[in-house]
């Protein structure tokens, strides 16, 4: 991408006036991080200040270049730069909405014609039924925080809704249960398999 970048980049700046944290007045300009591209560590440290903000949405890249390069994944290289040399964003100007912010809005209908997701859209009703599953695998870490800890053995037999996995009282976490009844047929740090 870095590559690419350096040899195609023509500063057009799209990516900059498409920017939703540009317009929204914060100091992100895509295009001029991507100029750090082609500079060495001293000159990268200048560019790279206009990553510092980029939230990461990815307009720039999926949309806004009419080159396809990757000015996104730039001020995500920038921002780590920065952040493994121990800089600081300092804001040098006040926030001010720029006055096409209303004008830029990306339309949601190009947006998805340019991602190419258009395909994938159509009715998805619900569908009702059962299965029936001979074998399950009950993961132990299905959240946020702590995996549970197994609190059945091999062999053991479960019923449905019984607990298989219990997080540390106190810690953050969620406990996990036997969607089937069966027998326990392994237990591993990472899941329980149950067969029915
Ligand atoms: S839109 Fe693409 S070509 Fe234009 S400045 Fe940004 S990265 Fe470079
Ligand atoms: S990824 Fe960053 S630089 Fe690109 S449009 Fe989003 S906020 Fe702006």
């Amino acid at each position: 991408m870095a590559h690419i970048g350096k040899s195609a980049c023509d500063q057009c700046s799209y990516c900059t006036e498409f920017c939703p944290r540009y317009l929204l007045g914060y100091e992100v300009q895509p295009h001029k991080v991507m100029r750090s591209l082609g500079f060495t560590l001293t000159g990268g440290d200048i560019w790279n200040q206009w990553s510092e903000l980029c939230c990461a949405c990815g307009l720039c890249t999926l949309y806004a270049c009419p080159e396809d390069l990757y000015p996104k994944e730039a001020c995500d290289q920038g921002k780590q730069d920065r952040r493994a040399a121990g800089l600081k964003f300092v804001q040098q100007a006040p926030v001010e909405v720029h006055p096409m912010k209303e004008y830029r809005r990306v339309p949601l209908s190009q947006l998805r014609r340019r991602l190419q997701v258009e395909e994938y859209e159509r009715e998805t009703p619900y569908q009702e039924g059962t299965s029936q599953p001979a074998m399950v695998r009950i993961k132990l870490k299905q959240h946020a925080g702590q995996a549970a800890n197994p609190t059945v053995q091999d062999g053991k037999k479960v019923k449905k809704g019984q607990l298989v996995g219990r997080v540390e009282d106190g810690k953050l976490g969620a406990n996990v249960h036997a969607s089937i009844d069966g027998k326990v047929r392994a237990v591993t740090a990472e899941y329980v398999e149950i067969s029915a």
